[in-house]
């Protein structure tokens, strides 16, 4: 789009520059600022220029020394224009330069980066190649920074219109938070809003953020009387050579395992059974079960599956890939929602309240809310997630001021509540044929008697190995010193926070005309205040006393998970808890008083619904917490499992406390399964030697009728036979022994530098993972290996991505690597599983559940510990061959696993034999072997 000159000027941008910048070089000494500029007027590229900067040593140093003259060329070629810059990357230190050594005022730079977060929050990348693809723009990679310039400078004016098209509304605010900016930004909002105000301006693009979380529309018809089943045929045909999917699935290949998975989904759908299925890698079981789901749906419009996933990455996977894929080859015959926790959401209400006091905020603090603007005002979901200019990670405090959490929310007496992006999702979520929820989301719906989601009869569970463990951290209680502060803080702040309780009834009081009233209010609200001084103080001398207590008793210096076998709250804390109860009893008595008090005067005023709703709500989560205080009170010991996470060297607000059930599958069994018709649950690793046994029972689903509970294994379509060599070397030491780790460290560093080879190298503790990466970093270094390790080297996602993107790089992970990691190619040719992944024999669940099967059944060791190992060992295991043309090795370093018993059953858990070498030289001749013929990534690059 092409503006006028008057456009431009009154934009500030009638002649101005862009700028695409490098910094080059390592050492101090050596750095360079590169820059390609070119100079625009009315929107078209008049001059170009390039300069190489030395960058000062300090950046206020100024010019460095001899070199003023190349500094002063630059500045005099920019000029007093305006200067773009596309951020981030190294933005803020190239700003520094530009102030410090080029001397160009802040106000007169301009990130476009930013401005483009701000106007496409829902993109996930902000380089300006991306915004270029996103706007459509050409984009050249490898070429002269003027050349850059000048791409950057069409991704700029390619943002212009739809900043023009910004709502005047949204301009205000951004000004707002733009106040108090140093930099350009916010003079060039103001410039943008005043223009908009002119008259006769016309221009401008409107963009509209697209509904993410659903498709589809809800189908209101009634049910016939007799619903067909859904035929074999049908399956049959959905996934056939020249079926719906080989149509929208380019390199389609049907796959026997999905097919016949998804005709045995289908007959448990028919004929209301539960099933447990088993898919092994490749299966594709996602499809195997959406297939059915969809077929089954689509014969009555009154059905409802529920989907629910444990990791957000088959969530996104499902609601992005598989549902739209099934919404095409269909027509578009059904409607499927993604339903998300409250705190996803963005509260309408919370968030017009923030930005009604946005003086109360720190220029920082302003400045992270510039990318949730734009968005707040066009989102139709309001789930986070969308927005890929704002981390909740970065920024999770500013997020908690305006999510939609359950505490803060008005319900029905909201004003926003037509536009509540909570309720819309509720209410779409009730109204689905697919809901794809998380593992979570389900079980707190259980909790809440299923107010969220409304009813339902089916459920597919996906990632169904941890339903036991999310089930556990669901059904239990936690307490911890912030539950009580941030409910006090909710009440009353001494700061002047104008979000609390006391402060909108003060503000309540003052708008009435009485006089008499005011006074009276403010004789009952003291004394609340009052209260919650004093019961601030009680809860830190509280948590105080707990600290010194578990000191004394459990005098470690490292943090620690304490199990309580008998009630510490009726035994060393007994007094201090009781104390504490009482205070929450009164308090929600006063507020009661106070509450009543209003209500008795103006009980029919508008404004006195709301505080009533907000009393309420306060003084539920007053007694909700006493409630939960007393549950560690009155906690049956026997079958709950009570802890407490302490670390002496951390504060006493660190300290939690937990309970939860030592067993979960009656709960399940009564509170899940009870209300289904039908029950597909699957994931790659549900068996232990081949056998359902073990997960059945754990998951009670041997409560099940026995004629309608079944279990089916869809064996992997790979070959594994001849895709991967399995070595399990037998001479080293056993992880017992103190030799160990410098063992394997020597021959993992020996391994990984005679085959350069992408690796991914797992541990059970972070502990064994540092001490190997310690010894063999020095060595990796030296031959050029990109060696990285999780929690030493980045976060998690960042890990993997240079993992996948660095060929024969080498990664070290604990814990979260072992599942979910999906690295196919030569990205990941070579797994070393360090150890069998055995529980901590401490961690309290594992313990507890551990005893009682010794007390009851049989052998903790063989019955639990050894089934928990197993499925933990293959989830790793699945990390290595992704796609039928996967080829690797996996080596396991302990060698428990042909000495023991257990062993065995680990070993016929797995798709092939493994082999076992004897001594360093057959394993080392093995792994020549096998990689003999296939091409590293530097024999592959140099051809
Ligand atoms: S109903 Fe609750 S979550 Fe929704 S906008 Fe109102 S206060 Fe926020």
């Amino acid at each position: 789009m092409n503006f006028s000159r008057t456009t431009y000027e009154a934009l500030g941008l009638r002649i101005f520059t862009i700028a695409a910048l490098r910094l080059n070089g390592t050492s101090s000494t050596a750095r360079r600022l590169e820059m390609g500029i070119v100079r625009l007027s009315d929107g078209k590229i008049v001059d170009r220029q390039e300069f190489s900067l030395p960058v000062p040593g300090h950046s206020h140093a100024g010019f460095p020394p001899g070199k003023k003259q190349i500094f002063h060329a630059c500045r005099d070629w920019i000029g007093d224009d305006p200067i773009v810059i596309f951020g981030p990357g190294t933005v803020q230190q190239i700003t520094e330069i530009l102030i410090v050594s080029l001397s160009i005022p802040a106000v007169r730079i301009l990130d476009a980066g930013e401005l483009a977060r701000i106007v496409f929050p829902w993109q996930e990348d902000f380089r300006a190649e991306q915004i270029a693809r996103y706007l459509e723009i050409g984009w050249r990679a490898d070429q002269s920074l003027v050349a850059e310039a000048e791409q950057t400078a069409l991704v700029f004016l390619g943002l212009l219109p739809a900043i023009l098209g910004l709502d005047p509304e949204i301009l205000i605010t951004l000004c707002r938070l733009l106040d108090a900016v140093p930099d350009g930004a916010g003079s060039f909002f103001m410039r943008v809003l005043a223009l908009k105000k002119s008259a006769g301006f016309q221009g401008g693009v409107r963009l509209r953020h697209p509904a993410r979380n659903s498709l589809g529309k809800p189908f209101l018809e009634e049910s016939e009387e007799t619903v067909p089943p859904v035929l074999p045929e049908e399956v049959n045909a959905f996934f056939a050579p020249q079926g719906p999917l080989s149509c929208l699935l380019p390199h389609y290949e049907q796959r026997k395992q999905q097919v016949a998975m998804a005709r045995s989904v289908a007959v448990s759908l028919n004929q209301d059974e539960f099933l447990l299925a088993e898919a092994g890698t490749g299966v594709g079981k996602s499809l195997a079960y959406l297939v059915p789901a969809v077929l089954w749906t689509r014969k009555d419009r009154s059905r409802r599956v529920l989907i629910a996933t444990h990791t957000k990455t088959l969530q996104d996977q499902l609601f992005r890939k598989e549902i739209p894929l099934l919404f095409e080859a269909t027509g578009g015959a059904f409607h499927a929602v993604l339903l998300k926790g409250r705190s996803n959401y963005l509260c309408v209400r919370r968030w017009e309240s923030l930005m009604s006091r946005t003086d109360s905020l720190s220029p920082d603090r302003r400045r992270a809310l510039l990318p949730l603007v734009v968005w707040a005002a066009e989102t139709r979901d309001g789930d986070i997630e969308e927005n890929g200019a704002f981390s909740v990670d970065s920024s999770p405090s500013l997020w908690n001021q305006v999510n939609a959490d359950d505490t803060q929310c008005l319900k029905s007496l909201c004003p926003y509540e037509s536009h509540c992006h909570v309720q819309r999702a509720r209410r779409a979520a009730r109204s689905a044929d697919l809901l794809v929820v998380n593992h979570a989301l389900l079980f707190s719906d259980l909790v809440n008697t299923h107010t969220i989601m409304g009813a339902y009869d089916t459920l597919i569970v996906d990632e169904a190995h941890q339903f036991e463990k999310i089930a556990t951290q669901h059904l239990g209680a936690l307490f911890h010193m912030g539950h009580i502060i941030d409910l006090l803080q909710d009440i009353h702040a001494e700061s002047k926070r104008s979000d609390t309780l006391l402060h909108r009834v003060d503000a309540f009081a003052a708008r009435r005309a009485s006089t008499d009233f005011f006074r009276e209010i403010k004789e009952l609200s003291e004394p609340v205040k009052g209260t919650v001084r004093a019961f601030r103080e009680e809860t830190a001398e509280y948590f105080r006393t707990v600290a010194e207590t578990l000191k004394t008793r459990y005098p470690k210096e490292e943090k620690q998970k304490i199990r309580f076998r008998e009630n510490p709250f009726q035994d060393w804390l007994a007094q201090e808890t009781d104390a504490l109860t009482k205070r929450l009893e009164h308090l929600a008595q006063q507020l009661s008083g106070l509450l009543q008090r209003i209500l008795g005067e103006y009980g029919s005023a508008a404004d006195a619904a709301v505080l009533e709703m907000e009393h309420v709500q306060l003084i539920d989560r007053l007694v909700a917490l006493r409630r939960r205080i007393e549950h560690f009170h009155t906690s049956d010991y026997q079958d709950n499992v009570v802890w407490c996470e302490f670390d002496p060297k951390a504060q006493e607000d660190s300290i939690r406390f937990y309970s939860v059930p030592r067993d979960v599958s009656a709960i399940l069994a009564s509170q899940c399964y009870e209300a289904l018709s039908r029950c597909v649950m699957t994931s790659a690793t549900l068996t232990v030697g081949g056998r359902f046994d073990y997960m059945v029972s754990r998951l009670g689903l041997d409560r099940i009728e026995p004629e309608r509970m079944l279990t089916q294994h869809f064996g992997s379509p790979f070959d594994y036979s001849e895709q991967a060599t399995i070595l399990f070397p037998t001479f080293l030491p056993s992880p017992k022994e103190s030799g160990f780790v410098p063992e394997i460290s020597r021959i993992i560093g020996r391994i990984l530098e005679t085959h350069h080879r992408g690796a991914l190298v797992l541990f059970t503790s972070y502990q064994m993972l540092r001490e190997v990466y310690g010894r063999i970093r020095a060595s990796m270094d030296d031959a050029g290996f990109v060696l990285m390790a999780q929690g030493i080297d980045g976060p998690r996602s960042a890990l993997l991505k240079r993992f996948r993107e660095i060929p024969d790089s080498v990664l070290f992970g604990t814990n979260s690597f072992w599942e979910g990691v999906d690295v196919p190619g030569e990205a990941l040719e070579l797994l070393i599983i360090t150890k069998i992944p055995f529980d901590v024999p401490t961690e309290p669940v594992f313990e507890a559940r551990y005893e009682f099967i010794e007390l009851t059944t049989g052998s903790g060791f063989l019955n639990y510990a050894v089934p928990e190992a197993i499925i933990r060992f293959r989830q790793g295991f699945g990390r290595l061959i992704r796609s039928e043309s996967d080829r690797g090795a996996v080596l396991l370093l302990d060698r428990r696993a042909v000495s023991t018993q257990y062993g065995r059953l680990l070993i016929g858990s797995l798709p092939a034999e493994p082999v076992l070498p004897e001594s360093e030289e057959a394993l080392l001749s093995l792994l020549q072997e096998w990689f003999h013929g296939i091409p590293s990534n530097a024999d592959r690059m140099s051809t």
